[in-house]
């Protein structure tokens, strides 16, 4: 299941020029501090700088692999597509290349899956794929997996990676899977099932708006990207200077807008010991070893 690197490339040295003698994909320069690590170094270390911790973004397998028990993911809605409802230019080229170039089929992967033996549906999204956009297929996928999250009685556990918010390509359409999708989620509330959504970077605009915000459990990962429009936006529309974390996951808890940051070595427990807290009564025996 793991996916094979596909951003570890050649870094580039401080002032933008390439760094040469260094074998594509050997090394990776950290966007934070600077240092330039083994990409082995980092990937044994669950893609975090060894420096600064600064936290890399996954791919939604590599999120899944971390995440669920091994062997336990079952894969579900990937038959759903995108198609070009609105015959925008050149829209069914650039998601030919992103299906080629990330071997997924839409930018967020659905299944079910055991955390420390409890089952959950689990979601994770793709930022490589047209910046994580939330098009139809998205919609549609997500709002299935809280529909079996509700048929199953089980939680439902998200991942975000969105930077690219609404996918504009799709205009009207994936704006309006913001409603759809937290429709899905109040028939979840209504049903009872929880839902835990884990914000890492970037978690931004129409996916920040609707399902990544209404979590009953909202974490994040440090140091994230997350809000709605970007810094300059708010510069220039409220005319004030910004705090320098602003939009920050940091920035987002002082705010109440996120109910705990947790490091990446400490999620997968953390989900776990959140699925036992919101195991319904005589769903508490663990299914695998
Ligand atoms: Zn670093």
């Amino acid at each position: 299941m793991r996916a094979k690197s596909r951003w570890f490339t050649k870094p580039s040295g401080r002032n933008g020029s390439a760094v040469t003698n260094m074998p594509e994909g050997l090394w990776v320069k950290c966007p934070r501090c600077a240092e330039i690590h083994f990409a082995k170094d980092i990937e044994r270390n669950l893609r975090i700088c060894t420096k600064c911790d600064y936290h890399y973004r996954l791919h939604a397998y590599e999120r899944i692999d971390l995440t669920v028990d091994e062997g336990s993911f079952v894969k579900i809605n990937d038959d759903v597509m995108s198609v070009d409802p609105l015959g925008f230019p050149g829209y069914p080229e650039k998601l030919a290349r992103a299906i080629s170039s990330t071997g997924l089929t839409d930018a967020v992967v659905c299944g079910e899956a055991l955390i420390d033996g409890r089952r959950c549906v689990i979601s994770a999204a793709d930022f490589d794929f047209l910046g994580g956009s939330m098009g139809s297929a998205v919609g549609e996928r997500l709002v299935r997996a809280m529909e079996l999250s509700v048929e199953l009685r089980i939680p439902f556990v998200l991942f975000t990676a969105n930077g690219g918010g609404a996918r504009m390509f799709e205009g009207l359409y994936s704006l309006m899977q913001m409603a759809k999708t937290s429709a899905g989620l109040a028939k979840m509330e209504r049903a009872a099932v929880p839902y835990i959504v884990v914000l890492t970077d970037p978690t931004m605009a129409g996916v920040y708006a609707s399902y990544a915000s209404l979590g009953d459990i909202i974490l994040a990962e440090p140091g994230a990207l997350i809000g709605f429009a970007g810094r300059r936006v708010g510069n220039q529309d409220m005319g004030m200077k910004l705090p320098d974390d602003f939009q920050s996951s940091e920035f987002q808890f002082r705010c109440g807008m996120v109910d705990q940051i947790v490091h990446r070595r400490e999620l997968r427990s953390t989900l776990a010991t959140l699925l036992m807290l919101l195991a319904e009564e005589g769903s508490d025996v663990k299914t695998s070893a």
